[in-house]
């Protein structure tokens, strides 16, 4: 394997600082260099941005993007076992590499760094989602990130790009294209990761819009799809029916037919719904 930096390869660094992987921290490692740069570049010419990485792990893909020219990486880690192999690459990369020993739900690493910013990263398969939702729904839009390109089991890639009428569309998708751009850019077999998982994951591209794709308070549409798609096969006049008490007309003036499901909507379908629920 061609290395792409001085450090010793992944599986001597994960050998040397005893980093057997942890199930329940979702620790699939990427050991292959090559593979990890291409990731980084999948984010764009990272130089001049700040990226944040969660879950750095031995530090595969911080290494891409490092040598891919990131200006500044910061990298959030829950397992203090990673923290002395992360200190040799920060060491190789004077002043570009910083890394926080925290859980990624309960730290804001926003104050740290310096516009423009990416994320990037082969997420935890436990709180990839949540995280992924929290950077889609900040108070406010734009938000402090200009694009997010992360590693996900495919079946949850599937959902944040999937159009109506497809099984995998849902709350994520919306919540997704409402306000990205998202591509699968990447779809890798288990044997690219040690230990390998049991699926495929595949990385997907999120680049932000500067403006919602389509006019909505996101308070009312997110209220909107939660309870449109908790009972996604009933008929929306039926699964929105708390929403207000003449739901039916305010479906028709939105442009949907009552009897419609929710996974038979577009996104503009569920943004004019929640313009008329907005109306007093
Ligand atoms: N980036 C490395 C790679 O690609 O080889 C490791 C990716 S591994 C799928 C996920 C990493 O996230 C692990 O290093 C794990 O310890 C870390 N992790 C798990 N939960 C975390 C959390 N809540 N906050 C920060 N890091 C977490």
């Amino acid at each position: 394997m061609a290395m792409i930096d001085g450090l010793p390869p992944l599986r001597d660094v994960i050998r040397d600082h005893d980093l057997v992987a942890k199930k329940q921290l979702g620790q699939n490692f990427l050991l292959d260099l090559n593979l990890t740069a291409k990731i980084a570049r999948m984010a764009g010419d990272l130089k001049g941005c700040d990226v944040i990485e969660v879950g750095p792990g031995p530090g595969g893909l911080t290494r891409g993007l490092l040598a891919e020219g990131a200006r500044r990486v910061l990298a959030i880690e829950k397992d203090p076992r990673c923290l002395p192999a992360l200190a040799e690459i920060s060491a190789a990369y004077p002043g570009r590499l910083d890394v926080i020993n925290a859980d990624a739900l309960s730290i804001d690493p926003t104050d740290r760094l310096t516009a423009p910013i990416r994320i990037v990263s082969n997420l935890p398969y436990n709180v990839g989602t949540e995280l992924l939702i929290r950077w889609l729904t900040p108070a406010q839009w734009p938000p402090f990130w200009d694009s997010l390109t992360l590693m996900f089991q495919k079946e949850v890639a599937e959902r944040i790009v999937a159009k109506p009428g497809n099984k995998a569309y849902g709350r994520l998708a919306l919540l997704a294209q409402w306000r990205t751009e998202p591509r699968i850019v990447l779809t890798l077999p288990p044997e690219a990761f040690t230990p390998p998982p049991k699926i495929h994951s595949s990385v997907v591209h999120l680049k932000r819009l500067e403006e919602p794709r389509y006019p909505a308070d996101g308070t009312i549409l997110s209220r909107i799809t939660a309870m449109a798609f908790n009972q996604r096969r009933k008929m929306l006049r039926s699964s929105l029916k708390g929403l207000a008490p003449d739901i039916e007309d305010r479906l028709v003036a939105a442009g949907i037919k009552p009897t419609d499901r929710a996974e038979d909507i577009p996104l503009e379908g569920f943004c004019a719904l929640a313009r008329e629920i907005a109306r007093k």
